[in-house]
């Protein structure tokens, strides 16, 4: 049997057992492993990790420990760059993407409401998913971390509320996408892109009152959804303005 030391920082407590929190313990094992299979096997799937320091040093997920050595695995830090450092992962897509597994329909809607390309995997099997998030350059929501730890899967994260309005603000913390939302620009309803459209071309799709309200419109390339200022009136209304404020906030105290 081999033996390390493990203590895992911040958020990726959340995957241990409480009596592995924020403390230092030993593990055993059969070797040799990589380090990327041993902290799978304690329960932390590898998109959620972005450092592993061993013995001090930063190593790779395939990095074999020596007996005896101390390893300290770090979550993305959300506010500090880690310049200079040897990255685990290639750097995340730009302009960010993402795919939603089917529990997460919800947030892929809230997620294109905000502007963001979300594509959502509503009968996919797992390693479909995996394939697609992979081919597509696309980060990986699910809160299934069976499937985040598939190799295939090079950006993932898993949701850790079952509510889909902290599943959207643990996303928009978790990328630092406050200040990167844009509003109506996504159909919510199939990922399409919205464009201006004229009045007199939408006539026919509109109810009487909107007809007679609205005067600005925005039209699904995709679907021919039609959308205007006062479709998200209510509860997704508020919901951007939240987003706004609390983008305004972050902006403010950092
Ligand atoms: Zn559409």
């Amino acid at each position: 049997m081999a033996e390390v030391t493990f203590r895992f920082y911040g958020e990726l407590n959340d995957f241990l057992p409480p009596w592995r929190r924020g403390r230092s313990f030993a593990y055993a094992y059969n070797g040799p492993q990589s380090v990327k299979h041993l902290m799978e096997s304690i329960g932390l799937p590898h998109p959620e990790v972005d450092l592993i320091l061993a013995g001090g040093a930063p190593v790779g997920f395939d990095h074999q420990p020596r007996k005896g050595e101390r390893i300290a695995v770090y979550p993305a830090f959300s506010e500090l760059a880690l310049e200079g450092l040897p990255s685990l992962r290639p750097p995340l897509p730009e302009p960010i993407a993402f795919l939603a597994d089917k529990h997460l329909g919800r947030l892929a809607r809230y997620l294109r409401l905000l502007g963001f390309d979300t594509t959502y995997g509503a009968d996919t099997p797992d390693d479909i998913l995996a394939e697609r998030a992979h081919d597509e350059n696309r980060v990986l929501l699910t809160r299934d971390r069976g499937l985040l730890k598939r190799s295939l899967v090079l950006f993932g994260y898993c949701l850790r509320s079952t509510d889909s309005r902290e599943q959207l603000f643990a996303v928009l913390r978790r990328y630092r996408l406050f200040d990167k939302v844009q509003p109506w620009a996504r159909c919510m309803r199939c990922n399409g892109r919205l464009q201006p459209v004229e009045k007199a071309a939408v006539l026919h799709l509109l109810e009487p009152k909107t007809k007679l309200y609205y005067d600005t419109f925005r039209q699904c390339d995709a679907c021919g959804r039609v959308y205007w200022e006062g479709s998200h009136v209510g509860e997704l209304g508020r919901l951007v303005e939240e987003v706004r404020e609390a983008g305004q906030k972050r902006a403010f105290s950092g």
